[in-house]
């Protein structure tokens, strides 16, 4: 029986080089999700994979799954989209780094997320106007937590379920519950931090389809403490701090 072959759209999260002219790749798929492959060769002059295969591109691959532990075997990659403003603005190169680790890090083998994957490409895409770049990178964030389930509530009660009074300045906002929390439950979780009215607006904002997040005023409190707030909760869900997010002044 022939072997497998699947072709999709991947971007290159990371690329390690082995042997004298290979290289093991972690691509982050549309059909397949993240996947750990070896490009056998693809480090020589001649290859039909250069170019394929830089970092944080786009390529149209054919690859070989193989089962359970193994790397899958990469047999194709040409070019199919180089985002300039990687290339020449280094605050875009690092948030493409940190739209990278966030893939890696929070995606599983073998998990497909289209829609993270198509966000992801966008991202990209804009990285290089600078004035929407860090409201664009927590839009992604957020866009993350929703596809793979962990998106923290934001309209009710995160443990309970009761509305919420969303005035003030001191909503409470639960990491490990993940969301909003009413006043009753809000003394009974634990790791509550405290948001203000604007700053839970200005995450919904973040967190909603439409322009109103465009809307938002760049240089306002709120944005930057909102900021910081899905930063705890990428850092809740990773278990660690992100190596690359305080890199691009998000
Ligand atoms: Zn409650």
């Amino acid at each position: 029986m022939p072997e497998k072959r699947t072709r999709t759209l991947a971007l290159v999260l990371r690329t390690i080089d082995v042997f004298e002219t290979s290289l093991i790749v972690t691509l982050f798929t549309r059909e397949l999700g993240k996947v750990g492959a070896l490009a056998k060769g693809a480090r020589r002059p001649k290859s039909t994979m250069q170019g394929g295969l830089d970092l944080l591109g786009v390529s149209d691959i054919v690859l070989i799954p193989k089962a359970s532990e193994a790397l899958d075997l990469l047999i194709e990659a040409a070019p199919v989209e180089r985002f300039a403003s990687l290339r020449r603005d280094l605050a875009a190169l690092y948030a493409g780094y940190y739209v990278a680790e966030l893939l890696n890090e929070l995606t599983d083998l073998h998990d497909p997320h289209p829609r993270l994957f198509d966000a992801a490409r966008i991202t990209l895409r804009h990285l290089g106007e600078p004035g929407l770049r860090s409201r664009r990178m927590l839009r992604f964030e957020l866009a993350c937590l929703r596809e793979l389930g962990l998106m923290p509530a934001l309209e009710t009660c995160a443990h309970c379920g009761a509305a919420i009074d969303a005035t003030g300045n001191s909503i409470g906002f639960g990491l490990v519950t993940g969301g909003v929390l009413c006043a009753a439950c809000r003394t009974t979780q634990p790791h509550v931090v405290a948001l203000s009215a604007g700053e839970l607006r200005a995450i919904r904002a973040l967190a909603t389809p439409g322009n109103a997040w465009r809307e938002l005023d760049p240089g306002s409190v709120d944005l930057a403490r909102a900021g910081e707030t899905v930063g705890a909760v990428i850092s809740h869900v990773f278990g660690h701090r992100p190596r690359l997010r305080p890199l691009m002044g998000v």
